[in-house]
């Protein structure tokens, strides 16, 4: 709703004020920070650099309102734009004296994209806009540096001709026709690197380049600068709509209705000599977050040459004795960055001549670890407050802190074969892939791939998604492979020099050592290492502090964490409960802070060992007697079972959910075992085989379970609910008894009834085994809401029921009609299209499902007004869902352990939002 209302507001202003298109940025700026939306992230940033007085070259950005219009309107432009391009384009000639297009002073200018989150590499840019045969003489006498303007001039042509004119390689072994014209051209001429070239060398090259354009496309490389702006401009709107941008927002849940804005800027040259540089910085470690300056930069280049991983850039400490004052100016601006924007920056800069500029900050992309000791830090530090910190850390990051490490004795043995850069904390072993279809199959198949590349390309994010880790040979850590990898919290060493990658053979050298395509290799992020084999792995120092085998003092990760969970433990309303069938899985959700069982599955305690003997017994009984017979076998199996998890949690509330699953999930379905199941009752095959087929259900989602196996067979209820009661009564009966409240939960209730049925059963119950055990305790008998009728008629429901327990998986399942096991086959289909933007499964279908939770919720509190609320879906896990489960209203969320957590911080989250 709040949405609708937002747009009509927007149109009714836009009717009154004709749209402004351009926002100028510096002498005179027009925008700022907050209008992140309008102006992308890299241009409301620029506007507000220029805006606190930090170097920014001159430019204009134009909004995503242009983007919007371009894709509404097949491609064209407001009618107003032309004049309003031409007016910033004259403001920045006033202000630095140059004109677009000039044979003296001639102004360039770079296009660059810019969404409103950052979509690194995504999209595209053209730099050194303006120059033709006429202007690049002008450059070239004006800076006195022939082979500088030459180089200019050859770089613009060859991005102009990729990204505007569409000359690229053809299929995926071909090389760039640019790049290839300019290794032959090196190679010709006898030299290793680009900026060895002479300008002479370069006015050949350009002309080879005019003429692959011709030759490709038909037409000439435009001489106009403003046809080559207009067609720059185009290439970057168009750029939104890519292949690899579409498969980012995809990634990453972004909509594709946010267009991109562009940004138009001055040039500033960092290729002009000794004394200019290029580079790229962080204000902090954006891999583990450590407080320190971060970066890289290379001495006479430019804009990407940095991150392509051409010539290795230097390591930022390196600068300040390159260029100390700039390494001061540099230390300045980060620290008026984080004082400014109050997070860690990701910054690019350009020295011209020892003066340093501004070229983009951004929030840093950091990994998960990262993400927490940033937030923990800068509230140490008094830049940040509890809150806001709780906020900045997205609730997932939390799990970071509790992947695996590497086995430490594991890492002795394996030792390390060589170092690269750590750019993605964490351990991960599996298969070498050389390729990015190589590790999307091995990860089909259910193996782990590590990603082994020379260096990557937005064309491998593929394979960098499926793969456990990264493993590049080149590039630093401003390299596509480390920035992807912070982003994805992938495990990633990258850079590491002395690892040979040969993708024709298909191996990877190191030293003496030969591996090929699909051994296994281990990489260690936090540390850089790289060892061969799978190298076995321990739990995180998390995990070690909180099973007693590390001490808390000697883990400063083990202290942020606490710290962290104690803050949320502060802020959020909702309680956070756990889904364990088992004492040790519930043993380490407390470790992690559940606060009690929402969810304990009673179905696969009757799986191990003899039990299952003994439930296919009860199954296959044919007459009550038989299976009651067989039931009291199983009684001693279940009540063991549950006073093991009484006493695991100590008293907290545990909710024990009655049988639930169809009763053939326990037959054999297999001759083999039939014959063995046979042969163990002593019966004949056939009697096995009629009773497997007699229980078949052509939709057992939908048949025979839940309540309506305790209504067929009361005689199941009966058996578990003593089992629960009698387990609780003994611990009232120890020596330092424990107070158990058991919560009783009847699955897949729909009608007010089939619960008062069940609910009988459970009172007589209870109140047989208190008599005979002469003890009397607190129990509540409860509900599922999981399908739709039950949500419908949950104000029925509650005159019986004592809590209810949103199921939120059967509820999806039921209220989408859409099976989770069978959906696979078409929601990727629905994703790609935005009919379905988020797996309903994995995320809470907040408009259909919620609707039905948020009902249930009204509904059953107008019958009773405190009753308790909670869900046990594996949404209880998800921030996402768990800030909609907070705004309706409901007392507790109940997800698997090692969720916790995120829970917890998600849970806070949402009560400071
Ligand atoms: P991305 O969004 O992929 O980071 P950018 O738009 O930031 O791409 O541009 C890529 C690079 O081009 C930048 O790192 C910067 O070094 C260079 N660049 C962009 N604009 C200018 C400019 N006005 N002067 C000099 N270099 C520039
Ligand atoms: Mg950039
Ligand atoms: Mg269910």
């Amino acid at each position: 709703m709040s949405a609708k209302k937002a747009s009509k507001k927007t149109t009714k202003k836009k009717s009154v004020k004709a749209a402004k298109y351009s926002y100028n940025f510096g002498k005179k700026t027009d925008g700022s920070a907050k209008l992140r939306e309008l102006l992308g992230g890299k241009g409301a940033n620029l506007a507000e650099m220029a805006r606190i007085g930090l170097p920014v070259p001159p430019g204009f950005t134009l909004t995503t309102d242009v983007c919007t219009y371009y894709y509404d309107n097949k491609q064209t432009y407001p009618k107003t734009l032309v004049t309003e391009v031409k007016d910033s384009v004259a403001l920045i000639e006033k202000q630095l004296g140059k004109k677009l297009g000039a044979a003296k002073n001639p102004l360039l200018l770079s296009v660059r994209s810019g969404a409103r989150e950052s979509m690194p590499g995504m999209m595209d840019t053209i730099l050194n806009l303006g120059l033709n045969d006429k202007t690049v003489k002008a450059l070239a006498t004006e800076s006195g540096n022939e082979a500088f303007a030459y180089d200019c001039y050859r770089r613009f042509i060859q991005m102009y001709g990729d990204v505007v004119m569409g000359v690229q390689a053809v299929n995926e072994n071909d090389h760039c026709p640019f790049e290839a014209a300019l290794e032959k051209l090196r190679k010709e001429v006898g030299v290793e690197h680009d900026n060895e070239l002479t300008a002479a060398n370069l006015r050949e090259l350009i002309k080879r380049y005019k003429n692959i354009i011709k030759k490709r496309t038909g037409s000439a490389f435009p001489q106009e600068a403003y046809q080559q702006l207009w067609g720059s401009i185009s290439a970057v709107f168009s750029s939104w709509q890519n292949e690899r941008a579409i498969l980012y927002r995809q990634k990453y849940n972004i909509p594709s209705a946010w267009g991109t804005a562009v940004n138009v800027q001055a040039m500033v040259f960092g290729n002009m000599g000794d004394s200019c540089a290029t580079g790229v910085a962080f204000t902090r470690d954006p891999a583990n977050g450590e407080k320190v300056f971060y970066g890289e930069y290379l001495i006479n280049a430019q804009g990407e040459d940095v991150v392509a991983g051409i010539r290795t850039p230097k390591a930022i400490a390196l600068l300040k004795e390159e260029m100390p004052k700039v390494y001061a100016d540099l230390e300045s601006v980060r620290k008026k960055l984080e004082q400014h924007f109050k997070d860690m920056q990701d910054f690019e800069f350009t020295v011209e001549n020892n003066q340093l500029y501004m070229l983009q900050t951004r929030n840093g992309k950091r990994t998960g670890l990262a993400a927490v000791r940033i937030a923990y830090e800068m509230v140490r530090e008094r830049l940040i407050n509890q809150k806001t910190a709780l906020l900045k850390i997205p609730a997932d990051s939390i799990s970071s802190l509790l992947v695996a490490v590497f086995d430490p004795a594991a890492v002795k043995k394996a030792k390390a074969l060589t170092t690269g850069l750590p750019a993605g904390p964490g351990a991960a072993s599996g298969k070498i892939c050389f390729t990015a279809e190589k590790a999307e199959l091995v990860a089909a198949q259910g193996g782990r791939a590590i990603l082994c590349r020379v260096e990557t390309t937005p064309e491998d994010l593929r394979g960098m998604i499926a793969a456990e880790g990264i493993l590049t040979s080149r590039g630093g850590v401003s390299s596509h492979a480390a920035l992807v990898a912070r982003q994805m919290n992938k495990v990633c060493v990258c850079g590491a020099s002395e690892v040979i990658i040969n993708y024709g053979s298909r191996s990877l050298t190191i030293g003496e050592k030969i591996f090929s395509d699909g051994d296994d290799i281990s990489i260690d992020g936090t540390t850089g290492e790289i060892f061969a084999g799978a190298v076995a792995t321990a739990p995180s120092e998390v995990d070690q502090v909180l099973s007693g085998k590390l001490k808390a003092e000697d883990s400063y990760t083990y202290k942020i964490y606490e710290q962290i969970m104690k803050w949320a433990d502060k802020h959020r309303k909702l309680g956070v409960r756990t889904n364990a069938d088992s004492p040790e899985q519930a043993s380490s959700a407390i470790a992690y802070g559940a606060q009690g069982i929402g969810l304990c599955r009673t179905e696969h305690m009757f799986f191990e060992g003899d039990r299952i003997t003994y439930m296919r017994q009860m199954i296959l009984a044919t007459d009550e007697k038989e299976r009651r017979k067989a039931l009291k076998k199983l009684l001693p199996f279940q009540r063991k079972d549950f006073s093991g998890l009484f006493k695991a949690m100590g008293g907290r509330p545990v909710t024990v959910r009655l049988l639930d699953p169809p009763l053939h999930e326990f037959l054999p379905h297999d001759e083999s075992s039939k014959r063995e199941l046979a042969n163990s009752l002593g019966v004949n095959v056939d009697v096995i085989s009629n009773r497997v087929h007699a229980l078949h259900e052509s939709n057992p989602m939908l048949g025979h379970r839940g309540c309506r196996l305790g209504i067929s067979y009361p005689e199941i209820t009966e058996m578990q609910a003593r089992a629960i009661f009698e387990a609780a009564a003994a611990c009232y009966k120890l020596k330092k008894p424990i107070k158990v409240i058991p919560e009783v939960m009847i699955p897949l209730v729909g009608f007010a009834d089939e619960l008062k049925n069940q609910v009988a059963v459970v009172h007589r119950v209870a109140n047989e085994v208190m008599t005979a055990k002469k003890v009397k305790f607190k129990y509540l008998v409860g509900t599922m809401i999981e399908v739709p009728r039950g949500a419908l008629t949950a104000d029925e429901i509650a005159e019986t029921a004592e809590f209810f327990s949103f199921g939120t998986n059967d509820l999806t399942q039921t209220g989408l009609g859409m099976s989770r096991d069978d959906a696979g086959t078409f929601l990727g289909k629905y994703k790609d299209l935005d009919i379905l933007p988020q797996n309903p499964f994995a995320s809470i279908d907040v408009d259909g499902v919620g609707q039905l939770v948020q009902l249930g919720v009204e509904k059953g509190r107008k019958t009773k007004p405190k009753l308790k609320l909670g869900i046990c879906g594996e949404h209880g896990g998800d921030p996402e869902s768990i800030q909609f489960f907070h705004q309706v209203g409901l007392d507790y969320v109940s997800c698997s352990p090692p969720r916790v957590p995120v829970a917890r911080l998600a849970a806070a989250q949402a009560a400071l939002k």
